[in-house]
Parts: structure tokens; C-alpha cells; sequence
């Protein structure tokens, strides 16, 4: 793992999820396998695979501090292409510090992460009308998760940290995705996290599909011809095949929908 420390002359950047997206790491320690952002290397001067560099904005905080200023109030996400609570944020604490100086200034603040270390930051975070935390899983087997997401937190402990920031008064949502076919699609795989997720108050539940952003099928077909070569065809035919995508798409709506429904969870969102 390469890391810098850079300087940066933005905090803020526009984005289409929310008003605003924050992100105080150029790249991902986590290394997720399906990772969409992946296409941020190309903006960098690494050689580094996705996962193996990360740029460190170190003077994020000031930069935030002078556009809260002069910005239009807004909502942001933390983070779009990074995760804001990946392992050196223990060090360098600028996502705390971000989120601490948006919340201050009334920004509304979407968290999306898939660390358990975010609970570092519940006591900004208790209690705030203007946040909502949001955790990402994908699978409870943790070999699985070992082999698709090598760093991050065991889910069991995502879960965990959703519960400990109800407790404490945060709105608390979940992102299930993305599904890999033939792996976290399974009805098993969805059910288990749907009981799970039917534990918690959450505000809602979105789930989504694995999308083929640029570089993804190389990582993913990487990680398949290593554990599941089996699977390579399998994932050609879903994913290039028009038919047979369109198949497995509207059977896989039709299984999350009903397992959901199962499990009584109506206040689910099916991002595709
Ligand atoms: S945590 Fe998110 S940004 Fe980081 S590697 Fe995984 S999917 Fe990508």
C-alpha cells in the first residue's frame, strides 16, 4: 500500500447522488473487488492497482472550513469514491473532522460507509436531526467476504455499528449491494442479510445489482478465475448477453422483492 499526503485545492465537488460529495482519500485501502470507483485511478498518477495507493488530502478540513463560507447550504455525501472511515482515517481523523465542521454549519450529511469504525464519531454524530448513516453489505459469509472485500469490516459488526448509532439517535439506512450473481444473489445470501436488517430501525433499504462500471470486469473476472473459475461463463452470459441479462435481472427483482416482503421489510428500494 502506497500512501501521500497531498494537498487539496477543493473539498466539496458536485455529485449526482447528492448536492455535494466529500471525500478526504484519493483511493480505496479497502480494495473491494466490485469497486465501482475504480475509474477514479485514471485521474491519479499511480501505477498502482485500485486498492494499493492512497492519496491522503491533508489540509481538507481548512479547505471545507473556507467553502462553508462562501457555499450554498446543501446535502452531502461522505464518501462517493472512497471510503471516509478506511483504516488510515484512525490517523489522520479528517473525515471526523469534515464531518464535524458540515454538521456545525447545517449541512445534511449522508454517510455511506462499510466500516465499523465509524462508530469512533457517534458522539458527533448522536442525536443530529441532520444526519443519516448508511452501511453497505453484501454478504454475512465471511469467507466470501474475505475473498470480495478483503479489508473491510466483518458485516456482522456493520450491523452492530447500525444498531449502536440508533441507540444513540441516528437515522440509520442500508445499502445491499452490489449482488454478484451466483454469489450474494443467492436466496440464502439475501435472506440472511434481510433478517438482519429487519433487527434494526432503519429509515430505508436500497439494493442494487452489480453495475459494470469501466475496469470492474477486469478486477471481478481476476478474482472469479482465481476462486470460481465455474462461474466465468455464468457471469458472461448475465452480464453480455442481452437476453439472457434481462433474464436474470427481472428474476433477481422479482427474488429481492419477495424475500424482502418476507421478512417485512416494505420499505425497500430496488435500484434497478
Ligand atoms: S469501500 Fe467503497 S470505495 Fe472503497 S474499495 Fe470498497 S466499494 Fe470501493
Amino acid at each position: 500500500m502506497k500512501t501521500s499526503e497531498i494537498h487539496c485545492k477543493t473539498a466539496l465537488s458536485p455529485s449526482k447522488l447528492r448536492k455535494y460529495a466529500l471525500n478526504c482519500y484519493v483511493g480505496c485501502q479497502y480494495a473491494c473487488r466490485y469497486c465501482y470507483a475504480r475509474f477514479m485511478a485514471k485521474f491519479t498518477n499511480h501505477d498502482e492497482e485500485w486498492g494499493e495507493f492512497v492519496d491522503v488530502k491533508v489540509n481538507i478540513a481548512d479547505v471545507l472550513l473556507r467553502e462553508l463560507a462562501r457555499k450554498r447550504v446543501g446535502s452531502v455525501i461522505i464518501s462517493s469514491v472512497c471510503d471516509g472511515w478506511q483504516p488510515l482515517e484512525s490517523q489522520y481523523r479528517l473525515t471526523r473532522e469534515c464531518l464535524r465542521l458540515l454538521i456545525g454549519y447545517g449541512y445534511d450529511v449522508n454517510i455511506l460507509t462499510k466500516s465499523a469504525f465509524v462508530v469512533r464519531d457517534l458522539d458527533i454524530l448522536a442525536g443530529k436531526k441532520n444526519v443519516a448513516l448508511g452501511m453497505t453489505v453484501t454478504t454475512l459469509d465471511e469467507d466470501l467476504r474475505r475473498v470480495i472485500e478483503p479489508v473491510s469490516s466483518p458485516t456482522a459488526r456493520r450491523f452492530s455499528s447500525l444498531q449502536a448509532a440508533a441507540e444513540r439517535g441516528v437515522e440509520v439506512w442500508l445499502f445491499v449491494g452490489p449482488l454478484l450473481p451466483f454469489l450474494t444473489d443467492t436466496e440464502e445470501n439475501i435472506s440472511r442479510l434481510m433478517a438482519e436488517a429487519s433487527k434494526l430501525p432503519l429509515s430505508r433499504i436500497a439494493v442494487d445489482r452489480l453495475n459494470l462500471r469501466p475496469r470492474v470486469w477486469q478486477s471481478l473476472k481476476e478474482m472469479l478465475s482465481e476462486h470460481f473459475p465455474e462461474l466465468v461463463p455464468r457471469y458472461e452470459e448475465v452480464l453480455f448477453d442481452l437476453a439472457g441479462k434481462e433474464r436474470y435481472v427481472n428474476e433477481l427483482r422479482q427474488k429481492v422483492k419477495s424475500i424482502a416482503e418476507a421478512h417485512g421489510l416494505s420499505r425497500i428500494t430496488i435500484l434497478f
